[in-house]
């Protein structure tokens, strides 16, 4: 019933009783875009930069970026686009810039990080974002990843600002989530990365399928973490997106959005079914879903809980 739920399933994204919560898409390109637009998606909540480049020994003109970015920006004509600043290092490695004698990349110079040391290459890129949007008429959003201090986001927000765009942060390291209203007020939004946050809330790589079971995006540490972002989000009446893998489950999806997400960025494959759960539950639903498994102290308890919670 549920496949032919997200069959049916054509957006845009609300509970059962209405409420907004925008279903977008993860894109790496141009292609991978007008591909997602082929999906019942409202726009990009995450489109992650450095994956065209993984390939390049050189950093890419301004004209190229321009043309990359416009690709993007194009597939979603009036829609929502969120762009990322390169996510570079760990397991997104550039050649032009990520430093390779790391003895801990993952805790090393990469994502934003790489802007203190080049900051030319950041400042190229939102150069060529805001020279993308004025081409092509459109007002994306840009936010930086890994960010991990106040300073950091202000820094961050002061360079998209000044070239007229909206800005906001990833929040993917635990010091982000906790400092929540700190960033917040820094910025125009933010996007919960649950992959970063929880491979860094439970100490254990992403990649490593030995920790798979510490790395799932159901740990109640790391929807604790989510909670008190969302939560600071309604405080100060902001957006708080999540765009990891945890949006890409259809009943964790009910979880965020009861925690307060107002938005879900997901592999476009997934959009449907997160979507067509959605719609059949109320945000009371969503809110008692949270509750429930924030009661729960690991994945399995909190997964229970759940099924529990919103079972028709
Ligand atoms: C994340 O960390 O959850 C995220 C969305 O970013 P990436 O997977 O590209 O690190
Ligand atoms: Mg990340």
């Amino acid at each position: 019933r549920m496949a032919e739920a997200a069959a049916a399933w054509s957006g845009p994204g609300r509970t059962a009783d209405g409420q907004q919560v925008a279903v977008l898409a993860n894109v790496a390109d141009g292609a991978s875009a007008r591909t997602a637009t082929k999906y019942p998606v409202e726009g990009v909540g995450l489109f992650r930069t450095e994956l065209a480049f993984l390939d390049r020994a050189d950093a890419p003109s301004i004209d190229e970026q321009i043309a990359l970015y416009r690709e993007v920006i194009d597939a979603f004509p009036g829609q929502k686009v969120v762009i990322r600043t390169l996510d570079a290092g760990s397991d997104k490695p550039l050649k032009f810039v990520t430093q390779l004698n790391e003895a801990n990349p993952a805790l090393g110079v990469r994502g934003n990080r790489i802007a203190t040391e080049h900051p030319e290459i950041r400042a190229s890129q939102l150069d060529a974002i805001a020279a993308a949007a004025e081409a092509s008429g459109a007002a994306p959003w840009v936010m930086a990843p890994m960010i991990a201090s106040a300073e950091e986001a202000a820094e961050f927000a002061g360079e998209v600002r000044r070239r007229g765009l909206f800005a906001g942060v990833m929040i993917e390291v635990p010091a982000a989530a906790i400092l929540a209203p700190a960033i917040l007020a820094e910025v125009d939004f933010v996007s919960i990365g649950t992959n970063d946050l929880t491979q860094y809330t439970m100490a254990a790589d992403r990649m490593s399928a030995e920790l798979a079971a510490l790395t799932d995006p159901w740990q109640p540490a790391a929807l604790t973490l989510i909670a008190t972002v969302a939560r600071a989000g309604q405080t100060l009446d902001k957006p708080v997106g999540v765009c990891g893998e945890a949006a890409a489950d259809p009943l964790l999806a009910c979880v965020l959005v009861g925690l307060g997400v107002t938005s879900l960025s997901t592999a476009p494959a997934a959009a449907a079914a997160v979507g067509a759960r959605l719609s059949q539950v109320t945000v009371q639903q969503c809110r008692a879903a949270a509750d429930a498994a924030l009661a729960t102290s690991s994945p399995a308890a909190a997964r229970a809980a759940v099924s529990k919670v919103l079972a028709d």
